[in-house]
């Protein structure tokens, strides 16, 4: 643990969609281990929570309310952080939505869209936000949030499993084309989360995520001590994929029983 302390010791951390879930747990789990985040997301308000606690424990936390889907919001938030801060280290490429969910057929076009904007524009949005600064001081780490519905199909899903798997490809890409110039892209697959977002698929009653025991659901703050894993030089053996925490090589590497 004092290892990680180290070395995430004042490196510069973008988190997307910190205001809550996995981002604000992966944010509180990153400042624990003294890294200093620039926290993004469009509600103001929970990223000023975030960054309350984060202060009243110590650490050091910006906010910069920004939509992933406008690629001159997300370069202004990580203009702010670098500018604030000095240098950008890692991005967490968080920010994702998953509503409406509803089959092909019936699912309102502009809203399918708005899911790709945030899941698969939003990543790249990021991506090409930060990847100057980190070429420009020859090292940095992409970390995508990814799901198991990059892999296959999942009635209800469709935009959803499209943005994903857009993703993963996006993490596939930056590490062809930057593994060589010091940039480790990876993605991170947590399974099922007890958050926001599966309250929305928990409702939906659609496919059968929905119909899990919410007790087989792991906790946000399991996904956060996954991020700082990935913060690591130890996540170099998983650059160019997906790292899962549901085998139990993945949970053991980040020490979750
Ligand atoms: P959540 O609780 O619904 O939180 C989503 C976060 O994304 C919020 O902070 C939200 O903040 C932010 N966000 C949404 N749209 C945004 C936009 N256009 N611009 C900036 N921020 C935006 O969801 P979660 O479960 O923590 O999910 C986080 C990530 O994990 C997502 O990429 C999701 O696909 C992935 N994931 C989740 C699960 C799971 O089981 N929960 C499983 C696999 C993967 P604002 O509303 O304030 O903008």
């Amino acid at each position: 643990m004092n290892q990680i302390k180290q070395t995430l010791r004042d490196k510069v951390v973008v988190v997307t969609g910190a205001s809550r879930g996995i981002g604000r747990a992966a944010a509180l789990a990153l400042s624990a281990h003294s890294a200093k985040l620039v926290l993004v997301a469009r509600d103001q308000s929970g990223l000023d929570s975030v960054v309350e606690h984060i202060e009243q424990a110590g650490g050091n936390a910006i906010s910069v309310a920004a939509d992933v889907s406008d690629f001159e919001q997300i370069q202004g938030a990580v203009q702010q952080g670098h500018t604030h801060f000095g240098r950008i280290d890692v991005l967490v490429n968080n920010a994702g939505i998953i509503d409406p969910i509803a089959k092909i057929a019936n699912v309102d076009p502009s809203a399918w869209a708005k899911v790709l904007q945030v899941n698969t524009l939003g990543v790249f949005n990021g991506i090409r936000a930060v990847l100057p600064l980190m070429l420009n001081s020859g090292a940095g780490t992409i970390i995508n949030m990814s799901s198991g519905a990059a892999n296959g199909p999942l009635e209800g899903w469709s935009h959803y499993c499209a943005s994903k798997a857009a993703a993963k490809m996006l993490t596939q890409s930056v590490h062809k084309e930057y593994a060589s110039e010091g940039i480790t892209a990876v993605g991170l697959s947590p399974g099922t989360v007890a958050t926001d977002m599966m309250r929305s698929i928990k409702i939906s009653g659609v496919n059968p995520v929905s119909q899990l025991d919410w007790q087989s659901h792991i906790e946000a703050d399991d996904v956060g001590k996954a991020i700082v894993y990935l913060c690591t030089d130890a996540a170099q053996k998983y650059a160019g994929t997906d790292f899962s925490i549901k085998t139990p090589e993945g949970r053991a590497a980040v020490g979750l029983h």
